[in-house]
């Protein structure tokens, strides 16, 4: 058995030891240890002994293994030191939790059926679906019991003790008589293996982040103490510069984004009418253009470039642009549009087709034809057929080779 040593010096960072054992060669069995090794939903210590960084820390049968990054030395006495500005944010996470748990018990009757701490957050499972609102009374009761600076009590109860006062039911495990509780007087009174404060008042503050519902259950997330503070720090200087941006004040953020979001929206459809009447024109340009097939077809041909498109945002409004103008071209029985567009130096999209009631026209051998010559992929029906491909070089004499049959074929 590894002697405990951080439940009786909570706030020791250092310690000697000596090594009892080696396990699959990275693993440290000490005599005794500062590391804790997770429980209670309280992640392990890290840090380092020797110099060498401690990865892992977990107790089996009441041994404590250190797993090492590296362990190529024998070692025999070692000295440890614990990432203590981490444990003291773990220890300051979890007692925030038990604070949290317990005025949502005592005030709402709500249970906490689950507590964690992973990724920097601590968060609470509830048998319930809870409101927000009852979120938020409970944080502002929870700092100001954290303000009381009440100590934190821990000792061995006895189970029918535990029974009788804790919120929670102690461990059912046969023979155990007595459990460690951990008691805030006045507040809380819980059977817990983990490591907490001494005080609520070295809590600091604990600040709700969110809450997720299902349907009959509450994950509710809370940052406590420097993770609170360092969580805030950001959320503030962020809050700054866009209280700058947008030059107003920090109650005014949301509706001035909300706002903004209004703008972008109405701009974005203007941009589509605009883009639909720029599409129009050039329908007039390709048409003055057309050409005239044997069988007294219309034949559009035209090859436009990302260069000459600089009007529009980006690759997929481009295409949408050309599609736009495929539409537009083909509103008119008889007409045959051979529309191809470079979108990149390295990618080209074609579309070839006609007026969707044009039931003697089947574009898909032109199509094909030039498909290939521009190395693409696509496909659709014989009045409109789509692809794209990657030889821009090759469009222009593509596009040109399906006018010419086009022109025969139609
Ligand atoms: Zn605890």
């Amino acid at each position: 058995m590894t002697e405990k040593i951080f439940y009786k010096s909570l706030y020791q960072t250092e310690f000697d030891a000596e090594v009892l054992d080696v396990i699959d060669g990275r693993g440290l069995v000490l005599d005794r240890t500062l590391f804790y090794p997770g429980g209670g939903g309280q992640p392990c210590d890290l840090g380092f002994i020797n110099g060498l960084e401690v990865v892992n820390v977990y107790e089996h049968d009441g041994v404590i293994v250190h797993e090492l990054k590296d362990l190529n030395i024998n070692l025999k006495k070692v000295h440890g030191v614990i990432d203590w500005a981490r444990r003291f944010e773990m220890m300051q996470q979890h007692l925030g939790e038990h604070i949290f748990a317990a005025v949502l018990y005592n005030k709402f009757n709500i249970n906490t059926l689950r507590m964690r701490i992973e990724n920097g957050a601590a968060s609470l499972d509830l048998d319930k679906v809870v409101d927000e609102n009852i979120i938020r009374e409970a944080e502002s009761e929870a700092n100001e019991i954290i303000w009381k600076n009440i100590p934190v009590e821990v000792f061995n109860a006895d189970i029918e003790d535990i029974k009788k006062f804790s919120r929670k039911q102690p461990p059912s495990k046969a023979g155990i008589k007595a459990v460690r509780v951990v008691k805030i007087s006045g507040v809380d009174y819980v059977p817990c293996c983990g490591l907490h404060v001494k005080n609520t008042g070295e809590v600091g503050v604990i600040k709700f982040v969110k809450a997720e519902h299902d349907k009959n259950f509450t994950r509710v997330y809370i940052k406590c103490g420097r993770g609170a503070f360092n969580w805030l720090s950001v959320l503030v200087q962020e809050a700054h510069k866009i209280q700058i941006a947008l030059t107003c004040g920090g109650h005014e953020i949301y509706n001035r984004v909300e706002t903004l979001q209004n703008d972008l929206k109405e701009i974005a459809s203007r941009n589509k009418i605009l883009l639909e009447q720029i599409a129009l024109m050039q329908t007039d340009k390709i048409m003055s253009k057309a050409l005239k097939s044997q069988g007294g077809f219309i034949i559009a041909p035209e090859v436009l470039d990302y260069k000459d498109l600089k009007f529009i945002k980006d690759e997929e409004d481009i295409i949408n642009y050309v599609k736009i103008l495929f539409k537009e071209l083909t509103k008119a029985l008889g007409v045959i549009a051979l529309l191809g567009c470079k979108i990149n130096k390295e990618r080209t999209f074609i579309i070839f087709g006609s007026n969707k009631c044009a039931k003697n026209i089947d574009v898909r051998k032109i199509f094909n034809e030039a498909l290939k010559m521009i190395e693409g992929k696509g496909g659709g029906s014989g009045v409109c057929a789509q692809g794209f491909g990657s030889k821009p070089e090759n469009l222009i004499e593509a596009v040109n080779k399906a006018c010419e049959s086009s022109l025969k074929l139609f």
